[in-house]
């Protein structure tokens, strides 16, 4: 594979064209590449020779969330209770892919119902990083994350609903993009929390992410939430940052932040002044209560979405029960994860008539003052900036025993889901993880106002062409 896995795929794109570079080649080589997985990115992969499509992708191949819906590949969002589940349909976000040319790989794994921060909550087993391999990827889009950094896909797609597109990202090493709510359509995407998922890319570059959200992005007949982007998304070419200004929420100084991870965000806000951008402090009060009122909102969704797993509509079913109800109950017990049924009871707990002002309610009005404090923001910054993550990756098995210091790595991420923005993660460079050891990928988190997603993706691009950071774990790693 050697060098085709090196190209980004608008590279890959240019040279198909031109004949350099057969598609059929192309494809085969990622076929091979995904088929040598040792990270358990993948959970199912596509066999036989690579059809040439057609299109502005036509032989690009894409790694897929096993939270998408494909029709007539399993689907499983990688829990027990959707196994041998093979949907009828596919997500709106994939048929899009397959339209401009572009060919599923393989379907990659995630936290169950991408409940996590880690990807060990898979109901199949962690995903390994490639930058170190007793570390995680970062969830729940890990599997797709650890592919495109681990060379076993050249993008993938992810969702993202407190993070998770951008921490895995950040994690890997790579570019991840949550869009606005609303810029892509949610159909076929197997929900989680509703008023909080998205879809986005995860790639080797800023480009890259640009060229796939043009491809998925847009309205769609099939969700009524999805308004799609006003005039696409260009190819980003930003030089320099004159006249951009750029606010740190005085208030995400948050004391967890790992010294090395401070270090390389505040080298980058050097970086941007040095590009001709302005830097500045600002407040954003409400921010510091984002993970408690994610934390009530999205398992008060997720526990009204995974009412339908009831052993008759979907997957798996529980054999030897006695009655219907039994037959539920019995389900849902062997069918969940713990931390599924975790958010379940927070949810159902959250949402029962004596306590839905007090928690739910309460919640509601967090998020919209939050939203408030980005608007207050965005009238004097273009951009709000934060590390992706309070830490490097983290080892396998380190923050399982404590489900409050997981939910913490979402503290920089959720904000901005809940306020309904976009905000990338690029990798800005690379930190020894506290207690030692080899020098992992740190992520610094832009965000932008609703549908901003163009400017959003210039300035990632300008501070990257900066940055100059080697997307492989190469010599580094020992991927
Ligand atoms: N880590 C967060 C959670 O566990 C976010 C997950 C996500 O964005 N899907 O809910």
């Amino acid at each position: 594979m050697g060098e085709l896995h090196e190209l980004t795929v608008a590279a890959a794109t240019k040279r198909i064209a031109s004949r350099e570079l057969g598609a059929a080649e192309y494809v085969d080589a990622w076929r091979q590449a995904a088929a040598g997985d040792e990270l358990n990115a993948y959970l199912w992969r596509a066999e036989g020779g690579g059809a040439e499509g057609e299109g502005p992708l036509a032989g690009i191949p894409v790694a897929v969330k096993d939270i998408f819906c494909t029709e007539g590949v399993p689907t499983t969002a990688a829990s027990r209770i959707l196994e041998g589940y093979r949907p009828p349909y596919t997500a709106t976000a994939v048929r899009r892919l397959r339209e401009a040319g572009a060919q599923l790989l393989g379907k990659t794994n995630l936290d169950e119902f991408a409940m996590g921060s880690s990807n060990e909550n898979s109901a199949f087993g962690p995903v390994l990083n490639p930058w170190d391999r007793s570390r995680v990827p970062g969830g729940s889009s890990g599997g797709s994350a650890a592919a495109v950094a681990g060379g076993l896909a050249p993008w993938a797609i992810g969702t993202d609903t407190g993070g998770s597109i951008r921490q895995p990202a950040a994690l890997c090493g790579i570019v991840g993009l949550k869009p606005t709510y609303g810029a892509i359509s949610r159909y076929g995407m197997i929900a989680f929390a509703s008023s909080l998922d998205q879809c986005g890319p995860l790639t080797r570059d800023v480009t890259d992410a640009a060229l796939l959200l043009d491809v998925v992005q847009g309205r769609d007949g099939c969700d009524s939430t999805s308004v799609g982007i006003d005039g696409g998304i260009e190819a980003p070419s930003l030089e320099g940052l004159e006249g951009l200004r750029f606010a740190v929420p005085a208030e995400l100084a948050h004391d967890a932040i790992e010294p090395g991870v401070r270090a390389v965000f505040e080298a980058t806000l050097e970086r941007i002044e040095q590009l001709g951008g302005s830097v500045a402090e600002a407040p954003l009060p409400h921010a510091e209560h984002g993970i408690s009122a994610y934390y009530v909102i999205a398992p008060a969704e997720a526990s009204s979405n995974l009412a339908r797993y009831d052993g008759v509509r979907y997957g798996m079913r529980s054999e030897g029960a006695g009655d219907l109800i039994e037959m539920y109950e019995s389900t849902r017990a062997n069918g969940f994860g713990a931390e599924v049924k975790r958010r379940i009871m927070l949810g159902t707990y959250a949402l029962s008539s004596g306590y839905y002002e007090a928690y739910y309610g309460r919640a509601q009005k967090v998020r919209t003052k939050i939203a408030e404090d980005f608007d207050a923001a965005f009238a004097d910054f273009d951009f709000v900036v934060t590390p992706t993550s309070p830490s490097v990756a983290f080892g396998l098995g380190e923050k399982t025993g404590d489900p409050l210091a997981m939910y913490m790595n979402d503290f920089f991420t959720v904000p901005m889901s809940l306020a309904g923005i976009p905000a990338i993660s690029i990798p800005a460079g690379l930190s020894e993880p506290d207690g030692g050891g080899p020098r992992l990928p740190v992520g610094f988190q832009i965000a932008a106002p609703a549908f901003a997603e163009q400017r959003l993706l210039e300035a990632a691009y300008a501070l990257e062409q900066d940055i100059g950071f080697e997307p492989s774990p190469g010599e580094e790693g020992d991927g």
